[in-house]
């Protein structure tokens, strides 16, 4: 299934598809995660290293629709070397652009933080391709969420 978006930001997707930033899984990693979005057989494996509060390093790989694919390149380019809080406010942002159904008109800051990621504001009016755009974010959230619950960041 094709989704009309508008030329430009089809060729943001495209260059995303075509050339994934961080595309490469760490040799060390403080946690893992594979999800998989099967409605359309996205896959996504990630890992995350985090320091002090912050993402410091995250890579990934996978399979699946140019959507699923570039919409985690994005996410991985905006996230690393953030904190964890900013990056976990951004997926926030995200989430809820696409589940807006394009409804949502995002502030110049949202657009502006949200930088690439605002090629796949069309996206939302698709509800099926919704989960291909929010595989990579969701697989950074729980990989976030299992490397803060082990790591022993913050003492103990
Ligand atoms: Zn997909």
């Amino acid at each position: 299934m094709t989704v009309p978006l508008d030329s430009m930001y089809q060729q943001i997707i495209l260059d995303h598809y075509k050339h994934p930033h961080h595309h490469d899984l760490p040799a060390e990693f403080d946690a893992e995660v594979h999800h998989v979005n099967p409605t359309c057989g996205d896959e996504v494996t990630l890992r995350v290293n985090l320091a002090s509060g912050r993402i410091a390093d995250l890579g990934w790989n996978g399979q699946g629709c140019s959507i699923s694919q570039a919409s985690t390149s994005v996410m991985s380019e905006l996230v690393v070397g953030e904190t964890i809080e900013r990056a976990l406010e951004l997926s926030e942002v995200f989430l809820e652009l696409m589940q807006s159904r394009g409804a949502m008109t995002l502030t110049d800051e949202q657009a502006d933080e949200l930088d690439d990621a605002v090629a796949f504001e069309g996206v939302s009016k698709y509800p099926a391709r919704v989960k291909c755009a929010l595989l990579g974010w969701m697989a950074m959230k729980s990989a976030v969420a299992e490397a803060s619950a082990t790591s022993d960041v913050g003492g103990s």
